[in-house]
């Protein structure tokens, strides 16, 4: 049987650019690393596509999987609901290959909660200056839910210390190469 692969969480507030950094962590095929794309009931924005930044799910969907038991965690963020589909990432790990969660703090908890092996990998932002303007820059959402956003990552601001490591994101290739290096050791 194939050795079982290591479950790392990329998290931080929204809007820290974690995709950003995933991506770049993505093109190093030394890190052996599968990402693991959630499932959600928010609307795409404009250039995502369904099975690869997101399974964009309806509420009845996500019930549904809820109720099977599907989801390794879930959270709700400003009205949308977000999960980590379960059996792919089992799949994944028993094939012996590294997975990369995506995902915000309280489905971080949950997650270490049940996987107390996972590692914990805190992106943060310069300063709250820098997070505003890049939730502000992606100029897709109104201002009510822009206002959420801001409000919901002050929050996550203050929940870094439950992470085995933090990462600042001052830039995004030096970030990257901090997580592959965490990576590479574990
Ligand atoms: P966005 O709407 O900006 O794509 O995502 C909102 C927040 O939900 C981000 O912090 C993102 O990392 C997080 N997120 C994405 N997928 C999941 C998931 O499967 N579970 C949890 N708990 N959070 C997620």
């Amino acid at each position: 049987m194939a050795t079982k692969g290591h479950l790392f969480i990329l998290s931080g507030p929204s809007g820290v650019g974690k995709g950003t950094v995933r991506k770049e962590l993505m093109k190093d095929p030394s890190l052996r690393l599968f990402y693991s794309v959630s499932m959600t009931t928010r609307s795409p924005r404009p250039g995502e596509v369904d099975g690869k930044d997101y399974y964009f799910v309806t509420p009845e969907q996500f019930d549904d999987n809820l109720r099977r038991g599907n989801l390794l965690e879930w959270a709700e963020f400003v009205g949308n609901r977000y999960g980590t589909p379960k059996d792919k990432v089992e799949e994944m790990l028993c094939s012996g290959k590294n997975v990369l969660l995506e995902i915000e703090v309280n489905g971080t908890m949950e997650v270490l909660a049940k996987c107390p092996d996972a590692i914990s990998i805190y992106l943060m932002p310069p300063s709250f200056a820098a997070l505003e303007a890049r939730i502000r820059g992606r100029s897709t959402e109104s201002e009510e839910i822009i206002e959420q956003r801001l409000a919901k990552a002050r929050h996550e601001l203050t929940m870094g210390d439950k992470y085995k490591y933090r990462v600042e994101n001052d830039d995004v290739l030096r970030a990257a190469s901090e997580i592959a290096a965490i990576i590479k050791a574990a």
